[in-house]
């Protein structure tokens, strides 16, 4: 993309609103615009990193084998008076009626609509297990939706639900997304910690929630400090093996960490006292396995092995997709802007031509800018008529992972300078090399990118 025909609104000034960095920075990257409390347009640079987001989200759920689909924002209140929650939900529902009087609401969850798809299409355990998913906005009515997407009343979200026939099945299911949420979340650059939690209105009492260490964080969590060493990294996993998802939540829960809504002091105190941390979290996922709940209430049935029909073994299991981007950037930001991790950067690489209406510069940084893209990059390439340290703080805000810039100078030693955004070392390269470097950093990212189904 060049920057000069691209709509990236960026801001001088800190928004008032904003109170804490992400929300700042988003706003000041021209990332989101607020409509209404806690709803928000995505602007391009903003829409761009959500779909980064939610790609990774895909391409895990799918190596997990799960299934997408996708189920509208609106939904018969009827459904929600099976299951009971049409009353219990209260205020956080947002209620519609239609012009026939018909009661409808905004799904802030899907347990009962994918009940009822189930319910309609699955007679026989043969057709077990089953995992469907889909990313869909939401919207839950917050009573003070605040910290820009971090706390949105309109939110996106991927919601999964697992369908089996035994509580163990269903317990692999739980093992799976935990697993597979792992690998979602450092593909993002992120730690998110799994600890034990709150069955909250999905009810259940087996859930973890994943939880990123930052100050903002509207969660008070406490932790055994070795879990912060912990990192699944690029291990194979076979997805279908009982015992390996098993052994790694064993190697992920067994040490202490939970929310202030689980925190039991007699047990955090059998934690060496060195290791012990309190300290502030983002929720950036949840999973739930809450077995028969919903299929008992809704008649969720599949005919078992012995012919009697039993009712369908669940959990569900929810990443905050729009959240996600507030949490990245509580965890990689610096005072001149975001820092994206590589993973999930809009673009790949910035391009910074110092004397914009050169000759040489100009068809350098085309050449380079042509050749990154013929790689399988997506570079933006600043080619405004604009002051070099303009270009700069730009860039910076928006925090692309690396930058090229091209000067006349280094252009006649046939150099261009590369930039780490997150360390701030520049080297002097030729262009070609520069490129060979780049495409080395994004292959593994670019590799599974090319594997999307
Ligand atoms: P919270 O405790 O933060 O209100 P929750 O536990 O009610 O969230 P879940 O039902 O577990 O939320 O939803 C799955 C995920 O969706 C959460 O882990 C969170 O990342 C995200 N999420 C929930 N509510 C919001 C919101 N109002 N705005 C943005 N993301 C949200
Ligand atoms: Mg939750």
């Amino acid at each position: 993309m060049r920057l000069s025909r691209y709509f990236l609104p960026v801001l001088k000034e800190d928004p008032k609103e904003a109170q804490i960095v992400s929300h700042r920075l988003m706003l000041r990257a021209g990332m989101i615009k607020q409509q209404a409390a806690g709803i928000y347009s995505w602007l391009p640079l903003g829409y761009k990193v959500l779909k980064r987001i939610e790609r990774i989200v895909h391409e895990e759920q799918g190596r997990a084998g799960h299934i997408p689909l996708l189920m509208p924002t609106l939904q018969p209140a009827d459904l929600w008076r099976e299951s009971g929650r049409y009353d219990d939900y209260g205020e956080e529902m947002l209620r519609v009626r239609d012009r026939h009087k018909r009661d409808l609401l905004y799904g802030p969850t899907n347990e009962e609509m994918i009940t009822d798809i189930f319910r309609s299409h699955v007679n026989s355990y043969k057709d077990l297990p089953l995992t469907l998913y889909h990313v869909q906005w939401k919207f839950r009515d917050e009573i003070r939706p605040r910290f820009g997407v971090m706390r949105g009343r309109e939110f996106l979200m991927k919601d999964g639900y697992n369908f089996d026939l035994t509580r163990d099945a269903a317990l692999h299911a739980y093992n799976r997304h935990l697993v597979s949420y792992l690998r979602t979340y450092e593909r993002m650059g992120l730690q998110a910690i799994p600890m034990r939690a709150d069955g909250g209105p999905i009810g259940g009492d087996y859930t973890h929630e994943f939880l990123v260490l930052a100050d903002t964080g509207e969660s008070e969590v406490f932790y055994d400090s070795q879990i912060t060493d912990l990192t699944f990294g690029d291990r194979q996993i076979d997805y279908d093996s009982v015992e390996q998802c098993q052994a790694v939540l064993e190697e992920f829960t067994s040490r202490y960490a939970r929310t202030d809504e689980t925190h039991d002091e007699a047990v955090f105190a059998q934690v060496p006292e060195e290791r012990r941390r309190t300290a502030r979290g983002i929720e950036v996922g949840q999973i739930f396995y809450f077995g028969t709940k919903y299929s008992e209430a809704m008649g969720a049935t599949v005919v078992g092995p012995d012919g009697a029909r039993v009712p369908v073994e669940m959990g569900s299991h929810g990443i905050g997709v729009s959240r996600l981007l507030g949490a990245i950037i509580e965890a990689s930001h610096d005072d001149r802007g975001i820092i994206w991790p590589e993973g999930v950067t809009p673009f790949h690489v910035g391009i910074v031509n110092l004397k914009q209406g050169d000759n040489s510069t100009d068809s350098a940084c085309d050449a380079i800018y042509a050749e990154l893209q013929a790689r399988g990059m997506d570079p933006l390439y600043d080619d405004r008529d604009d002051r070099a340290g303009a270009k700069f703080a730009t860039m910076d805000l928006i925090g692309l992972p690396w930058r090229i810039t091209v000067g006349p100078r280094g252009l006649a030693a046939n150099k261009v300078e590369l930039t780490s955004r997150r360390t701030g070392e520049t080297e002097e390269m030729s262009p070609k090399d520069a490129i060979a470097r780049l495409e080395q950093i994004y292959a593994p990212v670019l590799g599974l990118t090319v594997q999307d189904k």
